[in-house]
């Protein structure tokens, strides 16, 4: 059986097509859609996320406000810096890029950005909107890999969906956005305290791994014909290329043997990502999801 492969890369570039005239209609109206994309040192890897996320806010025609703070910076400069952008009219949404430092309390970070700019869903208060379904952002991530669900006609409605890890911004919220009545799936978290993982994967109509471990998602744990959507980014030594690594998924490539459809890494979720939180960039500037 050859799976289906979900082209996360095709569909963002069709959400940001859309994403474009939006904020040509807007410019019209003397709008700016503008992202503040907040970067605090130098890892490599967040500032590749970065770059691509403010290359795609260009693209799209709206600004990008990119703010790049040394390793050192203290906590206070951070919190005050995000004051100002919140204060700051011509400013709609604010991102700042996770990992902060370890100096840094980053859920005072989170907390700090308010939550009619919070365009990631970070904020508590943005969660817990998302969670009793009121008005606001959806997170990107978690709302990216429902789109390519969608996109797919893959059947959502009473699906036994299995997630593999809780983290707060893929595995959390996205069991939360699949329980609603809109998709009506039924969902299994799994995690680090689970046991036997593969009694549950093999139950899944849909898996979604979002770990970040290399070929953790073996064919013999995938159901016949299953939906497998890979969150994972693990970057793996690969001295074939010129930067010394690649990047892969947490889903074994072999699992396309087995499966029904799946999504490549790189090319699947990722750029759903970003076209999301583009999206989110002009709700904000429509003011359409924010709850005040
Ligand atoms: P995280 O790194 O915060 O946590 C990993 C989760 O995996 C934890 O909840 C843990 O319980 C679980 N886990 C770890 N080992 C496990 C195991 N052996 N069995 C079962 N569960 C296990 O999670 P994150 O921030 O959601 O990131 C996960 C991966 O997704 C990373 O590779 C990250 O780079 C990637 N990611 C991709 C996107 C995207 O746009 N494609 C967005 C966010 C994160």
């Amino acid at each position: 059986m050859s799976a289906i492969i979900m082209d996360g890369k095709a569909l963002g570039l069709k959400i940001r097509e859309s994403v474009k005239l939006q904020a040509a209609g807007l410019k019209e109206k003397g709008i700016v859609p503008c992202l503040a994309v907040v970067l605090v040192g130098e890892d490599p890897a967040s500032l590749s996320y970065v770059k691509s996320k403010e290359k795609a806010l260009t693209e799209a025609g709206m600004e990008s406000r990119d703010i790049r703070l040394p390793e050192s910076t203290s906590e206070e400069k951070l919190l005050s810096i995000i004051e100002e952008l919140n204060k700051d009219n011509k400013v709609h949404g604010i991102l700042v890029q996770s990992p902060v430092p370890k100096h840094i309390d980053e859920e005072k970070v989170i907390a700090a950005v308010t939550p009619t700019k919070d365009v990631d869903c970070f904020h508590p208060v943005s969660v817990g909107n998302m969670i009793l379904e009121r008005q606001g952002f959806l997170p990107c991530t978690p709302h990216g890999v429902l789109k390519l669900l969608r996109e797919y006609k893959i059947q959502i409605a009473g699906a036994h969906v299995v997630i593999v890890g809780r983290s707060n911004i893929v595995g959390k919220p996205l069991a939360n956005l699949l329980i609603r009545k809109e998709y009506n799936a039924t969902v299994t978290l799994c995690h680090t305290g689970t046991k036997d993982l593969k009694s549950h994967t093999l139950q899944a109509d849909i898996l979604i791994s979002a770990v970040g471990r290399p070929n953790l998602i073996k064919p013999d744990m995938v159901k016949e014909g299953a939906v497998v959507i890979d969150v994972g980014i693990n970057r793996v030594t690969d001295t074939s290329t010129s930067k010394g690594y690649k990047v892969c998924g947490d889903v074994d490539p072999a699992v396309a043997e087995k499966c029904g459809f799946f999504t490549p890494v790189p090319g699947g979720v990722g750029p759903m990502t970003i076209a999301m939180l583009l999206q989110n960039v002009i709700e904000a500037a429509l003011k359409r999801r924010v709850y005040e």
